[in-house]
């Protein structure tokens, strides 16, 4: 698979602190990429590093080989679609998508017959035949979605940026836009970068998920991997899928405020020292319940469960107050709930456990 994109040692600073914190990466050509990260890691700031809107302070960025500065972002054959869609309220959707081609510095369309074919064929390619002439006022979340994209896509980028582009969908709409702009992405056949802050749409939608932290890169790797081995202790908290303690490793042991939970030897070198277990590995019993060899446990009081039909998740607080969640897996009927302030052992996996340190 051929590079579209590399980044080496991009650097970024507003004021004192660092934006982006020295950035590497390849993406790969024809592929959907996901770039997860929380509020204020960096993710909009990236993107307007590749798109042309900021100069890095160091660094270089590579697209198709050749180094992008002082390249126009017009230039650059790099499609940006914005947070807020920014359409024009006062333009109907077709003179919306029309308007990248007619305002074009280089090359633009003047002739209105390939201008009008162009146009129709990106509608059609966002499933928005047939509604040209309707105010972008006057069509719905998602409906505006799909012209901020055809508008960009009307220009033929040879890469797409995506900076949160379902974040002002409702939950149901985002959930069918996902694949839809994977069926999109898949007939474009160009790269999308998709900047989200939520971990189950990078998971679901990226071929390669990249996890930015603090501006840097904590991890680039698929979905499951990102999943299944967090290189860090924050790429794991992002996730939202383990309970995470702090303390040190001591011997055969982590020891940390929770407990002592035994080891069975395999570690990540990293320098804040975490201990992660995922939700859905853990078992609730009774607090009389016997261990194998293999096992380690930690009491602590039930406090509230959510059930989503697929999956119960039951919070319980340990001493100290630190709140546990365990995600139990349902294939028939809800089992029956436990009780409110009642005392379990919650049980795992020596070797489920992540150790970072
Ligand atoms: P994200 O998109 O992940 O929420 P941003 O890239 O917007 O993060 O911001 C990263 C950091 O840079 C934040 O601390 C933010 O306050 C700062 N920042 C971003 N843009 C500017 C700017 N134009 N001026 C000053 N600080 C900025
Ligand atoms: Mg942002």
């Amino acid at each position: 698979m051929s590079t579209v994109l590399q980044l080496s040692q991009v650097t970024k600073s507003y004021g004192p602190s660092a934006a982006l914190d020295g950035i590497d990466f390849s993406l790969p050509d024809d592929a959907y990429i996901s770039l997860l990260g929380p509020s204020g890691s960096g993710k909009t700031t990236l993107l307007r590093v590749i798109a042309g809107f900021e100069e890095p302070d160091a660094g270089s960025v590579l697209f198709h080989g050749k180094r992008l500065d002082g390249v126009e972002p017009h230039d650059r054959g790099i499609g940006f679609v914005f947070q807020n869609f920014a359409l024009f309220p006062h333009l109907s959707v077709a003179e919306n998508v029309a308007f990248g081609l007619r305002n074009r510095k280089v090359d633009p369309v003047t002739d209105a017959r390939v201008l009008a074919k162009r146009v129709q064929d990106m509608l059609s390619l966002v499933g928005l035949s047939g509604f040209d002439d309707r105010a972008v006022t006057q069509i719905s979340g998602g409906q505006r979605q799909r012209v901020a994209l055809a508008r960009t896509l009307v220009t033929e980028p040879k890469m797409v940026l995506l900076d949160e582009p379902l974040g002002a969908l409702d939950a149901n709409l985002r959930g069918r836009m996902r694949s839809e702009l994977k069926i999109i992405r898949e007939r474009c056949g160009v790269t999308f970068l998709h900047v989200t802050g939520s971990e189950s749409e990078a998971l679901a939608m990226g071929d390669l998920v990249l996890v930015l932290d603090r501006g840097r890169i904590a991890q680039a790797a698929a979905s499951d991997v990102v999943y299944n081995s967090p290189a860090t202790a924050s790429v794991a908290r992002f996730l939202n899928c383990y309970n995470l303690f702090a303390g040190d490793v001591v011997a055969d042991a982590f020891v940390g405020p929770a407990g002592r939970f035994p080891l069975n030897g395999s570690r990540r070198k990293a320098p804040q020292p975490a201990y992660a277990i995922r939700y859905d590995r853990v078992s609730i019993r009774s607090r009389d319940a016997v261990l194998s060899d293999d096992e380690v446990r930690i009491e602590a009081d039930f406090i509230a469960s959510e059930y989503s039909g697929a999956a119960v998740n039951s919070f319980f607080a340990l001493d100290g107050g630190h709140i546990f969640e365990v995600e139990s897996h349902l294939s028939h009927a809800r089992p029956p709930a436990f009780v409110e302030k009642d005392r379990y052992a919650l049980v795992w996996k020596k070797e489920d456990a992540l150790v970072f340190g």
